[in-house]
């Protein structure tokens, strides 16, 4: 698409934001709160705020880290720890509603193009209606991307040989189909993450039989859905802020004991977490097989069942586990490679995410093509050569919005300093020192390495050997980092007001 970079004319804000999910809504927050005079707005392609919280609505969806952590440090969850994902998506209603932020927000506005203009200093951004096609374009100082990290669209989706062939129907958890009517179906899931692993004792009850089949195991925790200490604190009337904190703290801190532990003794942690697991299944159960992953527990998120609901129905025989690789589809059903063919009515695919690339942006600075791939990030939140433009990426080992609202008081603070010394943009550069720098992929796949991330590493910008130009998985030194990094450091370049 061609874009009319001028922007003459066009309603200008200080800061746009792309997205209204978790991320977006905090950017809105954070600007509203500490960057009282500058004009923003919000635009989501989506008919309603929330993003993942509103686009999953299979059955069980539900958050696998606790809500004191995946909430914002100021809105208490009152709740149980594990949330469904209707009652996430009302805390993030009452947080837009109570903070003002309704008229901010403008949805079914899906941002195709951004075109940055050095003679103007700003961002003419292109937005098509998703429900007139209507081509909407404004212009804004500073763009801040809070797109998620996977396509909303466009679920990952291997191809597997003879799918044509397959009688029955498809589902895929992202978009669930309000008619799907799993009564007395054989439905097969396919995958093994925390989708499949919630979704699968949801429907069990309802069909006549559900096997999950996975190619390999993930690592589980098994705990109910309570916390004694939030009972205590709430049985003793503690102000619901003051309770908030203290669990958010605490829940950080299980964190860390639970990521250190994974990294430091990977094997013992591996021998914990399966025994949990066989202790949930009945005698003689393959656990080596169904629930022995090859991958390290620091690897990827550790999956949580609560109440051993998994378990439970695995043991009551209307669950079956299989673990081995599709060799194809048929008519019937599915074929795995070891011979088996797993008969279907419904083939759910929980096979997880497509990373999308800076929502399907089409940017261009200076009327050249911005090929993020080639880009270097720079502490995981702005991209070398792509000016006045910042990307909250969250937390991965524990709860997204942990490092949301770091990022968000790092682009606010960024913005007042910008102020501060009269500028109107800010570029990362790499510094003559940093030019023979070893460049590796967005996120170190050594230390966290789900398959959306493998897929897109092609994609996605670059990290450096030094931690300014690296997306940080270090929550806990990032925390003690970021907030009084020096935003004169040599790898930032402003462009004075003129
Ligand atoms: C089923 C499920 C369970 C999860 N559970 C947890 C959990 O327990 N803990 C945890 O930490 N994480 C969890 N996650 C990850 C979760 O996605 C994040 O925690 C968080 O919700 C991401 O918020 P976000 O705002 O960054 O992105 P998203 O929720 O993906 O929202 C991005 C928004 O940006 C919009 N957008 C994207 N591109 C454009 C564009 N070009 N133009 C306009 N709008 C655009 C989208 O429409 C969307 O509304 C889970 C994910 C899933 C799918």
């Amino acid at each position: 698409m061609d874009i009319d970079a001028s922007g003459a004319g066009l309603e200008h804000v200080d800061v746009l934001v792309v997205g209204a999910g978790i991320s977006g809504i905090d950017a809105a927050h954070h600007l509203a709160t500490q960057q009282p005079g500058r004009s923003f707005v919000v635009l989501d392609a989506l008919d309603d705020l929330g993003g993942t919280w509103l686009t999953h609505t299979f059955p069980g969806v539900r958050s696998d880290t606790e809500l004191f952590t995946l909430g914002y440090s100021y809105k208490p969850w009152t709740g149980a720890p594990y949330a469904a994902g209707a009652d996430i998506y009302a805390y993030l209603a009452e947080v837009v509603a109570e903070e003002g932020l309704t008229d901010r927000i403008r949805y079914r506005h899906r941002v195709v193009g951004a075109a940055w203009s050095s003679d103007d200093q700003r961002w003419t951004v292109t937005a098509q209606r998703t429900d007139t096609d209507e081509i909407v374009m404004l212009t804004a100082s500073f763009l801040w991307m809070c797109h998620g990290y996977y396509r909303h669209d466009q679920p990952h989706i291997p191809s597997w040989p003879g799918a044509e062939e397959f009688t029955g129907r498809w589902i895929h958890p992202q978009h669930w189909p309000a008619d799907a009517d799993l009564e007395g179906k054989r439905v097969v899931v396919i995958g093994s993450g925390a989708t499949a692993a919630t979704l699968v004792p949801a429907i069990a009850d309802e069909c006549a039989h559900v096997t999950m089949l996975q190619r390999s195991p993930t690592y589980f925790f098994q705990s109910p859905n309570s916390d004694e200490l939030a009972d205590q604190l709430r049985g003793l009337d503690v102000p619901a802020e003051w309770t908030h904190e203290i669990l958010r703290r605490k829940a950080a801190a299980d964190m860390e004991n639970i990521t250190n532990l994974a990294k430091s003794f990977p094997d013992a942690t591996k021998a914990g977490l399966i025994g949990i697991v066989t202790g949930q299944l009945p005698e003689g159960y393959d656990v080596e097989t169904h629930f022995t992953p090859r991958h390290q527990p620091a690897d990827q998120r550790i999956c949580r069942i609560l109440n051993g609901d998994l378990f439970a129905a695995i043991s009551a025989g209307t669950v079956t586990m299989v673990t081995d690789d599709i060799d194809r589809f048929t008519p019937e059903g599915v074929r795995t490679k070891g011979g088996q063919l797993i008969e279907a009515d419904v083939v759910v695919t929980a096979t997880g995410f497509d990373l999308t690339v800076f929502g399907e942006v089409d940017f261009t600075v200076d009327g050249d093509k911005v090929d993020f791939a080639r880009t270097v990030t720079y502490r995981g939140i702005l991209f070398t050569d792509v000016p006045n433009m910042g990307w909250t990426f969250g937390a991965l080992r524990l709860s997204w919005t942990m490092r949301v609202e770091m990022v968000s008081d790092y682009i606010c603070r960024l913005l007042a300093h910008m102020d501060e010394v009269g500028a109107s943009s800010v570029v990362p550069r790499l510094r003559p020192e940093d030019a023979d720098m070893e460049l590796g992929p967005y996120v170190d796949p050594s230390e966290f390495s789900p398959g959306y991330l493998q897929r897109a590493v092609n994609y996605v910008p670059r990290s450096g050997s030094l931690p300014e130009w690296q997306l940080s998985l270090d929550y806990w030194a990032e925390r003690d980092v970021l907030p009084t990094v020096d935003l004169d450091d040599g790898c930032l370049i402003y462009t004075p007001t003129s």
